[in-house]
């Protein structure tokens, strides 16, 4: 068996596709989808991935305000810009960039985001949403996951899902919604012994880990659906996700790559939240 492999370039396509034309009906209604990403200090990666959703934001037509913050900036002055956009009209999602200096507390940066504006899917009356089932804003990379999911008409109800990492914003995000869907979910992480014994019984397995190709051949079940979250440079300095791709793809039923999988489908669901939040404000205004 060959895997089918999971395109999430073609299916983000296909979903900005469809988010541009709602952001010109908004934009049109007077309502501009407008995004503003508040970027604390020069970390190289979280610089490229500021401009890559700034980049994608203006390519559907929505705004995008990119706030720069000095690395030493007091965290009181990050709180006050946070709220000064919680008031503004035209901004329909905030995002901080992680992650921060150590100086500044995430947990008060993110609480601080209005929940009507946290398009990252963070702040805990959304995350308590999305364990109750209400309709929330998902976080992003866990949401991308189930529309690849949906996409290819892989039926998650009934089916064992093993997700490999429990971080607030990948693992435990990703866990919960597969729940909400009815599959039956484990949860591994560093301090699970033997690994392979829960991968090996996946039908669906999400790695989630940050480790380059930990997930080989000996850790798949025949037929498994395979979901690479994992972002790692190989031994060669070249992008490769959680999972040892060329063992998996011949013995996996799908699988996504890295790169060109998880990746374009966060980004993607950030837009989508977005465009939610400016059509949560038309409803409310009709
Ligand atoms: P974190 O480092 O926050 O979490 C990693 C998780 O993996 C932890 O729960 C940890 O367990 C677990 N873990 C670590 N080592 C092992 C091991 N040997 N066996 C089993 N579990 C282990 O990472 P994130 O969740 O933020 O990200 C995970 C990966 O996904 C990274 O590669 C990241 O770059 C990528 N990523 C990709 C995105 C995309 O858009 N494609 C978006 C976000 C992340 P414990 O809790 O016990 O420490």
């Amino acid at each position: 068996m060959t895997a089918k492999i999971i395109d999430g370039k073609e299916i983000s396509a296909k979903i900005r596709k469809e988010l541009e034309q709602e952001v010109s009906a908004l934009t049109e209604a007077g309502i501009k989808p407008g995004l503003a990403v508040i970027l604390v200090g020069n970390n190289q990666a979280s610089r490229t991935y500021v401009t890559s959703k700034q980049k994608s934001c203006k390519a559907i037509g929505m705004k995008s305000l990119l706030i720069e913050l000095p690395e030493d900036v007091e965290e009181q002055i990050l709180l006050n810009k946070i709220a000064e956009l919680n008031s503004q009209n035209d901004i329909h999602g905030i995002l901080v960039q992680l992650p921060l200096p150590p100086h500044i507390s995430e947990e008060k940066v993110i609480e601080t985001i209005s929940p009507s504006k946290d398009v990252d899917g963070f702040h805990p009356v959304n995350i308590g949403k999305m364990m109750t089932g209400q309709d929330t804003f998902l976080p992003c990379t866990p949401f991308g996951v189930m529309q690849m999911l949906k996409h290819e008409q892989i039926a998650v109800a009934g089916k064992h899902a093993v997700i490999v990492g429990r971080s607030n914003i990948v693992g435990k995000p990703a866990g919960q919604l597969l729940l909400n869907e009815n599959a039956t979910v484990t949860y591994c992480h560093s301090k699970t012994p033997d690994l392979a014994t829960f991968t090996k019984k996946a039908d669906i397995l999400v790695a989630a880990v940050g480790r380059a190709k930990m997930i080989t051949a000996d850790y798949i079940k025949d037929g498994a659906v395979v979901i690479d979250v994992g972002m790692n440079r190989d031994e060669n300095g070249k992008l490769c996700g959680d999972v040892d791709f060329e063992q998996a793809a011949p013995k996996a039923g799908f699988i996504t790559p890295v790169p060109g999988g998880v990746g374009p489908m966060t980004i993607t669901m950030l837009l989508y939240n977005t465009v939610k939040s400016a059509k949560n404000v038309l409803n409310n205004r009709n």
